[in-house]
């Protein structure tokens, strides 16, 4: 245990750098770290990790072990060029525990900037909030990392134990940056990923499959379209065979602990649709962008087989020459459960307290996290906790900065007492 004269200095020194903290997420704000787009963002994050003083891993995520790994979501997009950092703190004597600190570069599109109130790149702040794409996910949260560990120092002690900050592509897609830095080897007695997560701890999530459908149909001219068969409205059809399933599998959330609670765990999001070639003609195609929703412990592949199953069986019943091919392009990820007991949950019930003045609450999250990676292939306690946000992934998307101090002092405090510290 810490002291309460190392406490404060340590929750003191958060406060000394705040305004250097917020600067540095605004700076990252201003990166539109969009998928293809991260790397000047990366090398933020390099600068900073070089200033801290700990050795930069820095490397292209592509590799034949990253493709042939069951986590592995298939990606549309080329990774030559595209890196994972991470940044490793080595104690002269290695005491402590070992803790990852990760976070997510990536920030998915703004849409229609006209709709935002402000750019999404500006950062602005106003009435307590930072504005922004990725202001709350997640920048803050991956800043925060960097000043929380950092506190530790400006406080005036080292840590005993090994610390890795990792800065990672892909989250929003495919989950495959984490897994490559999994798979570069990096692993610790614990993890916390500070997504925007209200102030508290997830405890468990859904894991996510994205693919293509592509509806083929018959082109004819609309005056014999009789003769025809239309792929944008066949695609309708399917849509509406995966609503079905939907509710099929919301129907059995009962059976799954922690999301019984939950009025609709599992959600199915057509993102993107196109489909046909111009007005008078029957369209010959349409293809429709899918991410759907599976259960902790619902294996990607069995989750894949029916919902392939659900597609083909619509096709048939409506039309015999209906041909629809599914084709997976990202997220191919079993959900997670995080088991309650963990030394690492115990302590961050403690720092929460610290920090916040209130006790720690736990939820379940009907959205992908990386969490997914360190806990089903790394076996290490993953903390999923952050700062309150809103209208992530939506127009004004912003973080609460009251927030984003408070969660940096409770991890602060429980990166000093996992790790140990003495005065340095
Ligand atoms: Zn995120």
């Amino acid at each position: 245990m810490i002291t309460n004269d190392a406490k404060h200095r340590i929750l003191a020194a958060v406060d000394a750098r705040f305004d250097d903290q917020l600067a540095a997420t605004a700076e990252l704000v201003n990166s539109p770290s969009r998928r293809e787009h991260e790397e000047p963002a990366q090398d933020l994050i390099e600068s900073h990790l070089q200033s801290l003083g700990l050795d930069i891993d820095r490397w292209a995520i592509d590799s034949p072990e990253l493709k042939a790994h069951p986590g592995f979501g298939p990606s549309t997009v080329d990774y030559t060029g595209m890196t994972n950092i991470v940044g490793t703190y080595q104690p002269a004597q290695d005491l402590g525990k070992s803790l990852i600190l990760n976070g997510h570069i990536d920030v998915v599109p703004q849409g229609p900037e006209d709709k935002w109130s402000r750019s999404p790149w500006d950062a602005e702040v106003a009435d307590g909030w930072m504005y922004g794409r990725g202001a709350g996910d997640m920048k803050a949260g991956l800043i925060a990392n960097l000043f929380a560990f950092d506190a530790i120092r400006h406080a005036g002690f080292d840590l005993t134990g090994r610390v890795h900050l990792q800065s990672v592509v892909e989250e929003e897609c495919t989950g495959n940056g984490s897994l490559a830095a999994l798979l570069r080897g990096y692993t610790a007695d614990a993890v916390i990923i500070s997504e925007p997560e209200e102030d508290a701890l997830v405890r468990a999530n859904v894991g996510v499959l994205w693919f293509t459908v592509r509806v083929s149909g018959n082109p004819t001219h609309p005056r014999e379209m009789a003769n025809g068969f239309n792929a944008i409205d066949a695609a309708f059809e399917v849509m509406q065979a995966l609503r079905v399933l939907e509710q099929t599998w919301n129907d059995r959330k009962g059976e799954h602990p922690y999301f019984e609670d939950l009025d609709h765990p599992i959600n199915f999001n057509f993102g993107e649709i196109r489909g046909g070639d111009w007005p008078s003609s029957v369209p010959a195609w349409c293809e429709l962008q899918v991410r759907v929703a599976t259960y902790p412990g619902t294996n990607a592949d069995d989750a894949w087989a029916e919902v392939e199953k659900c597609v083909t069986d619509a096709g048939a019943s409506s039309h015999p020459t209906f041909e629809t091919v599914l084709t997976p392009n990202g997220f191919y990820a079993d959900g997670y459960v995080l088991e309650p007991g963990s030394d690492a949950e115990a302590l961050l019930e403690q720092t929460h307290r610290d920090a916040f003045d209130a006790e720690l609450t736990s939820f379940t999250t009907p959205g992908y996290l990386d969490g997914r990676v360190f806990v089903n292939y790394g076996q290490m306690p993953t903390l999923v906790y952050g700062p309150v946000s809103e209208n992530i992934h939506g127009f004004d998307e912003r973080v609460s900065i009251d927030s984003v101090r408070k969660c940096t002092k409770s991890m602060a405090l429980f990166i000093a007492e996992w790790c140990g510290i003495d005065e340095s």
